[in-house]
Parts: C-alpha cells; sequence; structure tokens
C-alpha cells in the first residue's frame, strides 16, 4: 500500500490530526485497562452517544474488575438494560469473574497482557483485544472491525465483499502494515475516529480529511462506492402475542430469564421467544402461527397449569421491534384481574417499573403500549394477521375467553 517516507508522512499526519481533532469521551485519557475494555464492549454495535451514560452508571456502580466479578448477574444486567445484546453483559462479567479466579501470583483482577489469554476470555475477538492491549499497554496490534476496514478499502481502493474468504485477510495485513508501532494505541483509536467522524459509510468528507492525498479511492473518484455492498439476508416477518396482567394496585407480571434446557436448540428459529426478550425478564409472550387469542390462552393455561379462570383480553396497540434481520410485530393484551396468578417463575411488580429488572427493548415497549397514556392506541383486534383471526366487532375489542 504504501512504504519508506509515504508511510511515515502518512503516519504523521493522521496521528497529528487525532491529537487535535478527537471528540473528548470519557473513556479516551485512561490507560485503565478495565475502563477500556467495558467502552469496547458497550461500544459494540451501539452509537457512542447511547453509550456514554450507560458507561457512566457502569461504572459507578462497578469501578472495577472484583466489583463486576462478585455482583449479581441480575444487578449487572439490569444496568445494560436498554442497551441491547445482552450476551456482552453476560461475557464480560464471566470474563471479569475468569480474571478474578485466576491463581495466585498471576496479577490478579487485571486485564491480561497477553494476546493468547485474551482471547481465550469470553467475549474478547481479536478486533477487541487489540484494541484494549494496544490502548492499555502499548501492545504493538492493530484493530480491524467494520469501520477501520472501510478507511482501508478506500485507501487501497480494494473492491468486492470485504468479508470475502481472503479479502478480510489482507485488509488485517493492511492494517498492520500502517500501524504507527510507536504509538499503537493513538494509532488505533486515530483509525477508528477517522472512520466514525470524517470516512462514514455515507458522504465521506474528503475535503476536510487528513489523509486524503494517501487516498487511492478518492483519487479514483470510487470513495463513495466502497465498500461495495454485501448481499443482505433477507428479513423475516416473525409475530408474537404478550399478555400485560395488571391489578388493581397497577401491578403486573412478568417470567423469569428463560433458562436452556438441556439438549434443547437455541440457535436458529426466527421466532424464537427467548432470544427475542433477550433472555432477560419479560411478559408472557408466544410466537404467534394463526390466531393471537387462541394461541396465546392456551399457552397462558399451561402456565397457570389448567386454571378455569375467565381472561378478559383487552388488545393493545400494536408494537413493531427489529432485530438484525427480523421484523418483529408484537400483539400485546391487557389483562385486568383483581389479583394476579401465583406462578413459582414470575414476579410481580409495579407496571411503571419495570426498570428495576433487567428488560429488553421489546419488553420496555411492550409495557408502554399499556401505560395509561398509551390508552388512546387501544384498539380492536388486528385482522388478516397470520390470515385467520377470528374475533370480530366488539368481540374484537373484548375477546372473553373462558380457561377451561
Ligand atoms: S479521502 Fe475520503 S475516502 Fe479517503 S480516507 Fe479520507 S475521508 Fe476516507
Amino acid at each position: 500500500m504504501m512504504s519508506g517516507g509515504e508511510l511515515a508522512r502518512f503516519r504523521k499526519r493522521l496521528l497529528a490530526w487525532y491529537r487535535q481533532f478527537r471528540r473528548d469521551l470519557p473513556w479516551r485519557g485512561t490507560r485503565d485497562p478495565y475502563r477500556i475494555w467495558l467502552s469496547e464492549i458497550m461500544l459494540q454495535q451501539t452509537r457512542v452517544a447511547a453509550v456514554i451514560p450507560y458507561y457512566e452508571k457502569f461504572l459507578q456502580r462497578f469501578p472495577d474488575v472484583r466489583t463486576l466479578a462478585e455482583a449479581p448477574q441480575e444487578e449487572v444486567l439490569r444496568l445494560w438494560s436498554g442497551l441491547g445484546y445482552y450476551s456482552r453483559a453476560r461475557n464480560l462479567q464471566r470474563a471479569a469473574q475468569q480474571i478474578v479466579a485466576r491463581k495466585e501470583g498471576e496479577r490478579g483482577s487485571e486485564f491480561p497482557r497477553k494476546l493468547d489469554e485474551a482471547l481465550a476470555l469470553p467475549g474478547i475477538g481479536a478486533y477487541t483485544a487489540a484494541a484494549i492491549l494496544s490502548i492499555a499497554y502499548g501492545e504493538k496490534l492493530a484493530v480491524l472491525d467494520g469501520n477501520v476496514a472501510r478507511v482501508l478499502a478506500r485507501l487501497g481502493a480494494m473492491r468486492g465483499d470485504l468479508r470475502a474468504p481472503g479479502r478480510w485477510q489482507s485488509l488485517q495485513q493492511m492494517a498492520d502494515s500502517v500501524l504507527d508501532s510507536g504509538s499503537p494505541g493513538d494509532w488505533n483509536q486515530a483509525m477508528m475516529e477517522l472512520g466514525a467522524t470524517l470516512c462514514t459509510p455515507r458522504l465521506p468528507q474528503c475535503l476536510l480529511c487528513p489523509v486524503a492525498s494517501f487516498c487511492e479511492g478518492r483519487k479514483l473518484g470510487i470513495a463513495e462506492m466502497l465498500p461495495e455492498k454485501r448481499k443482505k439476508r433477507e428479513p423475516v416477518a416473525v409475530m408474537l402475542a404478550a399478555a400485560v396482567f395488571v391489578d388493581s394496585k397497577g401491578r403486573t407480571l412478568l417470567l423469569a430469564p428463560p433458562k436452556k434446557e438441556e439438549g434443547s436448540n437455541w440457535a436458529g428459529a426466527a421466532d424464537h421467544v427467548p432470544t427475542l426478550v433477550s433472555k432477560l425478564w419479560h411478559f408472557p409472550t408466544i410466537s404467534v402461527r394463526e390466531n393471537p387469542v387462541e394461541e396465546l390462552l392456551r399457552s397462558l393455561r399451561e402456565l397457570f397449569g389448567g386454571n378455569n379462570r375467565r381472561l378478559e383480553l383487552q388488545p393493545l396497540g400494536k408494537v413493531r421491534h427489529a432485530v438484525t434481520y427480523r421484523n418483529i410485530t408484537i400483539v400485546p393484551f391487557l389483562i385486568v384481574l383483581a389479583k394476579l396468578p401465583r406462578i413459582a417463575s414470575a414476579t410481580i411488580l409495579p407496571l411503571d417499573g419495570l426498570a428495576s429488572l433487567p428488560i429488553s427493548n421489546l419488553t420496555r415497549k411492550v409495557a408502554a403500549s399499556a401505560l395509561p397514556g398509551a390508552a388512546s392506541e387501544r384498539r380492536p383486534l388486528p385482522r388478516g394477521d397470520g390470515g385467520k383471526l377470528k374475533a370480530e366487532g366488539k368481540a374484537a375489542a373484548r375477546a372473553v375467553a373462558g380457561y377451561r
């Protein structure tokens, strides 16, 4: 790509630009590996502006690896609640526990310094390990993620799918070859900063770019077209029905985080409810095939052990939620009862106080549809969803169903 004097000038320009114009972010200016690690995990798939309040709140409660390792998982997930991709939080805590449990003589409570040890921790891949080790310890490791790959592809005018076999390795070689080994931490952050602020996916701001004169993509007039589009997975429509029980005190019922049963397959199905509720506390929820009312009632009957109580399902406004390739429609029903049923795997808490438990954004949206301010959204049962919704007219607005 570049060599000799040209590469030296390229590095000098980019580093000078970064040091002058970098954004003032809470994880910049620290070399504490725990803080850098936390920021890198939170920033995966998540915008900087969304991460900042979570990052600060998380550090107030868990200021170091040991506090995180010793905390109840539920509290960790609660502080993560709303940030999404909860496996990140679970892996973060498991990794903290592994670090704290290391044998005496090793550096207790500190993120490992060796690449192979870092990669052995849950949730740590090549990018995250390189970012933490270079920024915290000055290790000469170049980061490569989608952002950096886009910058490199434009600089080198690389065509094709960047994730195609062989191409990602070429990009890693490019990243390694341009790394400034005198300041690997700053260098990696400079590459990321360029991708995040100027060399953005759409409309790169080449006129402001400190390394525009080195950019082959710009010279060829193809920078905006790079990287070339990947074939996206076809979107899949998923329909769920959820039961929002409410008693006279405004309390509701949430089911405990689903646990994987031995031998069960949790991967694959687009409508897998435990995955869609992020394996967190959730309303009784099912995937709907044809008839939300009948199918939900059947499921509630099973949940309550065959109880014959009559339930009145009041349809709430439909809720939309998107997760990767899934376009999810949730049909929530309000079920008002004088007394909420007692279920071993459930908890009872105020409907407007669900933040005390870790819940997913999907559950949060369902709760919002049932809160008083959303009352005007309540409407008759959707027709045609799933092809065979039977409730009609008045019966649709209030589907009263026996529990037989
Ligand atoms: S010149 Fe434009 S395309 Fe090239 S690296 Fe800079 S911002 Fe990206």
